[in-house]
C-alpha cells in the first residue's frame, strides 16, 4: 500500500498527524509522508487519516 499527500489541497490542519503520527509529519505549512510505502502496522491508521482528511488530500494506492 502506498500513500501520497496532494500538497495543493492540504491545509496543514494536522488531523492526519493526530491519527497516524508514525506516518505523517509537519513540514512548514503542509504535511509530508515519512515513507511512501506504508508499513504493515500502519495501514489502518493511514486509511483512517485518508477518510478523515477534510480536504481529501491523502491518496492511497492499494497493492
Ligand atoms: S488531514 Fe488532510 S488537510 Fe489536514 S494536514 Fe493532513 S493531509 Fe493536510
Amino acid at each position: 500500500m502506498k500513500v501520497k499527500i496532494i500538497e495543493d489541497l492540504c491545509t496543514g490542519c494536522g488531523l492526519c498527524i493526530d491519527t497516524c503520527s508514525d506516518l505523517f509529519d509537519m513540514e512548514g505549512s503542509t504535511v509530508l509522508v515519512k515513507t511512501e510505502n506504508v508499513p504493515e502496522g500502519q495501514e489502518e491508521c493511514c486509511k483512517e487519516a485518508a477518510e478523515n482528511c477534510p480536504m481529501e488530500a491523502i491518496k492511497i494506492e492499494e497493492d
